[in-house]
C-alpha cells in the first residue's frame, strides 16, 4: 500500500523528498493474526486489526482449521467502508458464515444488530463492544474455537483480553507463514512428486503439536512422524487425519498405537515379533509398519547382514510395508560427504534386495533436513523433514525464515555501585557503575545456565545486552548500562534479530537442544501476518 502511495505521489508531481518526509511519519499498521490460548480451554484466534469480506473469509478457513475443537463461535463487528449497501452486505456475510460449521454467531455493532434477522438462530446482538462485556448474562464459553474479528474501532482487543488465558509474559512465537514458507522452500529443492514426511516430534521441536501438525495438514503433508506413540494419541485427538509414523513404538503402546491409527517403526526382530503377535492377537491384518535399516548411524535399525532373515520374517501378511528407511549420521557436514554417500549407497542395496524379494511396493526415505539440501537426487520417494521446518538451516540460512522468537519483559531495573555483586554466589561483578535489568524467566523455562556471566546476550530494543551473574531459576540479569529501557520494554531471548544457532553457540550446544528445551509453562503464541 505505501508503494502504492508513493508511486501515485510521484507520477502527482510531488518530489521524492516531500513523499519521504511525509512516509516516514506513517505508522506501522499492525495486521497479525494471532492464535492463542483461551479460557476454559478455547482456542483464540485474534484478528481485531481489520475487517472486510476477504480476509473475513481467510478467517473463517483459519477458524475451520481448528480441528482441536468440534464447536466454533465468531465473534464479528460491523464492517465498515465496504463500499456495499448494509443489506447487501450482511446478506453476504450471512452466507459466508452459514457456508462453514460454525455453531454460535455473536455480532457486536449498530449496524450487525440492525441487521440481526439475517442471521442463524440463536445469533447474538449488542450495539457496543462495551455492552458484550458488561451484560449480565455474559456467554460462556469452552472447549470451543472463537474467532474475534472487528474494525479497529469496535476495540476487540478488550474481548480478547477477557477471553485470554492468563499467562505470564515470557512468550514463545511462532510464524505459521515462516514454518509455511520453509516448508515450500524444501518442497522446490526436491525432486517433483517426493513426498514429504514432517517431523513433529518433541512438541514439534518445542513448536507445539498439533497447531504445527495442523498447518502441515492444511498444506497437503503426506506424512507426520513423532517420537513415541502418545505424542500421536495427541495429534488424533486434535484432528489431525494424515498418516503418522512412531519412531519408538513401546510394547505398552501398541494398543494405542492400533486404536489410533499410527504407523510404528520396526527397527529389530524383537519387535518386529513382539507387534506381530500382538496383530495375531487381536487379529489384524496388514498393518501398515516402516521398517528401518542402520547404515551406519548405529542407532536403531536392522543391519545389512540381517536383510535375508528380515525378508523371510516378513513373509506372513500380517505387517504391511509402507516404507523402507535409513538415517544419515552427517549429512551437513561436507568433510563426512563419502560417510554419507556410503549410508545412502547401503540403504539402496538394501531396499533393493527387499523389495525384490518380497514384491512389496513401499517407499524409501533417507534424507533428513541437511539431506535434502546437499543430496537432493537421493531423496527416493519420501524425505523426513525436520529442523529446518522451524527455519534452521547449516547450509541455507538465507532460504529460511525465522519461525519461533522467544522473549520476555523487563520486570525491575535498578543501578548498581562499581563492585556490587549481582545473583547468586556473587558471580555478577559490577566493574564500575552499572544498570541492570531482571527479567521473569530462567533456566526452567529454557534459558541455558550455561548463558550466565558474560556467555549469552538477548536484544533489547535493538541493542544487544549480556547476561550478567548466573541464570537463577526463574529469573536472569541482563546488564543493560548505556542502553535506552525501561521497565516492561521487550526482551528477545533468540528470535530474528538474535539467531537460535548464536544462542546455541554461546551455550555450547546445538539449536535442536535450545528450542525443544523451552518450558512447557512458557505459552506459545502463533500467527500468521
Ligand atoms: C529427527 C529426525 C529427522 C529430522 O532430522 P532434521 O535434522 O531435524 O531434519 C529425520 N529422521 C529421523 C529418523 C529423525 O529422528
Amino acid at each position: 500500500n505505501a508503494i502504492h502511495v508513493f508511486v501515485f505521489l510521484h507520477s502527482s508531481g510531488y518530489t521524492p523528498e516531500f513523499i519521504a518526509s511525509v512516509m516516514n511519519r506513517l505508522e506501522p499498521v499492525a495486521m497479525r493474526m494471532e492464535i492463542v490460548g483461551g479460557m476454559n480451554n478455547c482456542t483464540l484466534i485474534n484478528d481485531t486489526y481489520n475487517s472486510d469480506l476477504v480476509s473475513l473469509s481467510n478467517a473463517l478457513d483459519v477458524l475451520n482449521q481448528q480441528n482441536q475443537h468440534r464447536k466454533k463461535t465468531i465473534i464479528l463487528s460491523d464492517i465498515l467502508q465496504s463500499g456495499k449497501p448494509a443489506g447487501e452486505l450482511y446478506r453476504d456475510v450471512s452466507a459466508l458464515v452459514e457456508g462453514q460449521h460454525i455453531d454460535r454467531f455473536i455480532g457486536i455493532g449498530p449496524e450487525i444488530s440492525a441487521h440481526s434477522e439475517l442471521f442463524m438462530n440463536g445469533a447474538l446482538f449488542y450495539t457496543e463492544t462495551e455492552d458484550f462485556l458488561t451484560t449480565a448474562v455474559q456467554p460462556s464459553f469452552r472447549n470451543e474455537a472463537i474467532l474475534l474479528k472487528g474494525s479497529r474501532k469496535f476495540h476487540f482487543e478488550m474481548i480478547a483480553r477477557v477471553l485470554q488465558e492468563k499467562a505470564h509474559r515470557t512468550v514463545m512465537e511462532i510464524d505459521l507463514n515462516a514454518l509455511v514458507e520453509n516448508y515450500r522452500y524444501y518442497k522446490s529443492v526436491l525432486p517433483r512428486d517426493t513426498k514429504i514426511m514432517a517431523m513433529v516430534k518433541a512438541f514439534s521441536y518445542g513448536s507445539g503439536g498439533y497447531e504445527v501438525a495442523n498447518v502441515l495438514q492444511y498444506n497437503h503433508v503426506d506424512y507426520l512422524a513423532v517420537a513415541f506413540a502418545d505424542e500421536g494419541v495427541t495429534l488424533r485427538k486434535n484432528g489431525i487425519h494424515v498418516p503418522v509414523m512412531v519412531m519408538n513404538p513401546e510394547k505398552n503402546d501398541y494398543f494405542l498405537i492400533t486404536e489410533y491409527n499410527l504407523e510404528p517403526e520396526i527397527y529389530s526382530f524383537r519387535i518386529l515379533e513382539d507387534f506381530s503377535n500382538y496383530l495375531e492377537r487381536n487379529g489384524l491384518q496388514q498393518y501398515p509398519v516402516h521398517l528401518k535399516i542402520d547404515t551406519g548411524m548405529h542407532r536403531l535399525g536392522f543391519e545389512e547382514k540381517d536383510t535375508e532373515k528380515l525378508i523371510t520374517s516378513l513373509k506372513d501378511d500380517k505387517l504391511k510395508v509402507v516404507s523402507v528407511f535409513s538415517h544419515l549420521a552427517a549429512a551437513d557436514e561436507p568433510a563426512n560427504d563419502e560417510f554419507t554417500t556410503m549410508q545412502i549407497d547401503a540403504f539402496r542395496r538394501v531396499s533393493d534386495r527387499i523389495q525384490q524379494s518380497t514384491g512389496q511396493t513401499f517407499m524409501r526415505h533417507i534424507l533428513n533436513s541437511a539431506g535434502i539440501e546437499r543430496f537432493p537426487s537421493s531423496a527416493f520417494d519420501m524425505v523426513r523433514l525436520g529442523i529446518g521446518l522451524y527455519g534452521v538451516s547449516s547450509f541455507r540460512q538465507d532460504k529460511l525464515q525465522e519461525v519461533s522468537s522467544f522473549k520476555t519483559s523487563v520486570a525491575q531495573i535498578r543501578e548498581v555501585q562499581s563492585g556490587d555483586t549481582i545473583g547468586y554466589s556473587r558471580r555478577g561483578k559490577a566493574e564500575g557503575n552499572r544498570r541492570i535489568a531482571t527479567l521473569p524467566v530462567g533456566y526452567a523455562d529454557g534459558v541455558f545456565r550455561a548463558l550466565g556471566n558474560g556467555r549469552g546476550t538477548f536484544m533489547v530494543n535493538g541493542h544487544a545486552a549480556s547476561v550478567i551473574g548466573n541464570v537463577c531459576m526463574d529469573m536472569t540479569m541482563i546488564d543493560i548500562t548505556g542502553i535506552p529501557v525501561e521497565e516492561n520494554d521487550e526482551v528477545i531471548i533468540f528470535g530474528k534479530e538474535n539467531p537460535v544457532q548464536a544462542v546455541a553457540a554461546s551455550a555450547g550446544t546445538i539449536p535442536y537442544e535450545i528450542l525443544t528445551r523451552i518450558s512447557e509453562r512458557v505459552k506459545r503464541i502463533y500467527f500468521r501476518e
